[in-house]
C-alpha cells in the first residue's frame, strides 16, 4: 500500500519528494489539473502570469537544501526598493538600496529621505539581531505584531511609512502589519541574506521541477479527496485508496473540512488582486526606469499597492518586445476586474504618463485566501495527528514557501 498524500502544493511535493528519495511507495493526490497548489503560473496569450505576484528567497534553507537554482534559471530581483511618494513640492520617487549587496549605494541610501539616518543605523542592528538567530531560534522569540516591533525597535513612523508598511504588507498582503514579529524577522534575515527571484520561466517551474522527479504514476491530477475513514482515503468520484500511512498536506480550510473541524472563517485568511498589463516594449514610457526593483506605493488607500516590470527581471515571460506589468492590490473583498484596471492605469498615468491608457489588461487574479494569518499569537500545529495520519503545508506553521517545505520534509522523516 502507498503512502497517500493529499495535496501537491509545495508541502505535499516536498514530502513526496524526500519519501520517494528513500524508496517509499508515495501516491499524491491533488484536485486541481496541474501540481503546485497556490504557486502556478498560466499562460494567457503567450504570456506567463504567475497566479498573485509572488517570489523566492534564495536564501530560504528549505529551498536550498530541495530545489536546483540552475535549473529554474533563477532571475533576480535588485536589493531594495523604489518608493512612490506624493509630495506637495512634487519629488515622487526614492530609493532605498541594500548597501551590502550594491557597496556603491552605500551613500545613496544614507542620504535617502525614505528614513533618518538614526533608523539607517537601527536597520545594521536589525540585522546583526535576524543574523544571530537561526531560523527556529526566530520562531521562538516572545511575538508582538510587526508594527509594535519595528516602533519598539526605536524606527521613525516616517520609515514605517515609508518603506516598512509598503514593503512588508505586500509580503504579509495586510497593511495593517499585524502579522508576527516572528515572521517579519524571517522575512527580514532572508531578504537580507539572498535574492529576491523569480524562475525565468515563471513561479510555477518550481513545483513542476519537484513533480518532475517523481514518477509519472505517482500523481494522480483532477482527483479530489471527499474524506478519510481509518487508513482508507475516499475519492470524490467513489473510489477508494488503502494507504500504508496518510499525509494531509492540504489548505488550512480543506484540512479543517477533512478533518471534521470548523471551517475557518475569512478573517483568517490575508487576501490579494494582481492585475497584469502588457504594452509594446517600445512604447515604454521614459520615466519607466529598467532598475530590477520593486515599485513600492506608500499611499495604501489607493489601488496600486506594489508594482512589478515582471520582463525587466525575466523576459521569458512574455512575448519578445513585449512589456509585462504587475500590480497587486491588498484588501479588497471583491473585485470587479475591469473597474479595478481602470483605476489603476488612471493611478498609472498620473506616475508615467498618458502611454499607459493604451496599456492592455491580460487578467486578474483575485486570491481570497493566499495566505493564513499568522499574528503573534500564532501557533505551529503537531505534525503527527494519529498513528497513520500526518499533516504538513504553511497552515500548520508560518504563510511562506519555507514553511510548506519544511513541514512537508519534517513529515517525511517522521514516517
Ligand atoms: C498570491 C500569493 C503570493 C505569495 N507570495 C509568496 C512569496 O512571495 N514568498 C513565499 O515564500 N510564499 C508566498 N506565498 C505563500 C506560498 O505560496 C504558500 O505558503 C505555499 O505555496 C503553500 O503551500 P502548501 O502546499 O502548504 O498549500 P497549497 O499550495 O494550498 O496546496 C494544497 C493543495 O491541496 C489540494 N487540495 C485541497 N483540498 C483537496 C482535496 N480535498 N483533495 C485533493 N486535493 C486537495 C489543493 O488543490 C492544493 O494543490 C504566496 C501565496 C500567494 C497565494
Amino acid at each position: 500500500m502507498p503512502i497517500v498524500i493529499i495535496g501537491a502544493g509545495m508541502a505535499g511535493l516536498t514530502c513526496a519528494n524526500y519519501l520517494y528519495q528513500r524508496g517509499r511507495d508515495i501516491l499524491l493526490v491533488d484536485a486541481q489539473d496541474v501540481p503546485g497548489g497556490r504557486v502556478r503560473t498560466d499562460i494567457v496569450d503567450g504570456f506567463r502570469l504567475d497566479r498573485g505576484f509572488q517570489i523566492l528567497l534564495t536564501a530560504y534553507p528549505e529551498a536550498q537544501r530541495l530545489l536546483n537554482y540552475t535549473a529554474l534559471d533563477l532571475q533576480r530581483f535588485r536589493s531594495g526598493a523604489a518608493i512612490h511618494h506624493d509630495e506637495p513640492s512634487g519629488g515622487n520617487w526614492m530609493k532605498l538600496l541594500n548597501p551590502f549587496s550594491e557597496p556603491l549605494s552605500v551613500f545613496q541610501t544614507l542620504f535617502s529621505p525614505v528614513g533618518t539616518l538614526s533608523d539607517k543605523l537601527l536597520v545594521a542592528d536589525l540585522i546583526r539581531r535576524v543574523q544571530s538567530l537561526s531560523t527556529s531560534e526566530l520562531f521562538t522569540q516572545p511575538a508582538v505584531t510587526t508594527a509594535t516591533y519595528l516602533r519598539d525597535f526605536g524606527f521613525s513612523e516616517q520609515i514605517i511609512e515609508r518603506f516598512f508598511r509598503p514593503f512588508f504588507g505586500g509580503v504579509f498582503l495586510e497593511d495593517d502589519l499585524t502579522t508576527s514579529s516572528n515572521f517579519f524577522e524571517f522575512c527580514f534575515k532572508n531578504f537580507f541574506l539572498g535574492d529576491a527571484a523569480i524562475p525565468a520561466l515563471g513561479i510555477g517551474e518550481i513545483p513542476k521541477q519537484l513533480a518532475s522527479r517523481l514518477p509519472g504514476d505517482a500523481i494522480r491530477l483532477n482527483t479530489p479527496v471527499d474524506r478519510l475513514e481509518g487508513k482508507t482515503v475516499h475519492l470524490a468520484s467513489g473510489e477508494s485508496i488503502a494507504a500504508e500511512a496518510i499525509v494531509l498536506a492540504v489548505d488550512a480550510r480543506s484540512a479543517a473540512r477533512l478533518m471534521g473541524n470548523e471551517e475557518p472563517n475569512s478573517t483568517r485568511f490575508n487576501h490579494t488582486t494582481c492585475t497584469y498589463f502588457s504594452a509594446p516594449a517600445a512604447d515604454r514610457p521614459a520615466s519607466l526606469k529598467a532598475d530590477k526593483l520593486l515599485m513600492l506605493n506608500t499611499k495604501r488607500s489607493s489601488s496600486v499597492h506594489n508594482l512589478a516590470i515582471l520582463t525587466d527581471v525575466a523576459p521569458a515571460c512574455a512575448p519578445a518586445d513585449q512589456l509585462l506589468v504587475s500590480v497587486s492590490t491588498q484588501g479588497l473583498v471583491q473585485v470587479d476586474a475591469d473597474a479595478l484596471a481602470r483605476q489603476v492605469r488612471s493611478e498609472l498615468t498620473g506616475w508615467f504618463g498618458e502611454s499607459v491608457q493604451g496599456w492592455r489588461h491580460l487578467q486578474t487574479d483575485h486570491l481570497p485566501e493566499a495566505l493564513p494569518t499568522y499574528g503573534p499569537d500564532a501557533q505551529h500545529r503537531p505534525l503527527r495527528l494519529a498513528e497513520h495520519l500526518y499533516q504538513c503545508g504553511d497552515q500548520t506553521a508560518y504563510p511562506s514557501l519555507n514553511a510548506a517545505m519544511q513541514s512537508g520534509r519534517l513529515v517525511a522523516e517522521l514516517i
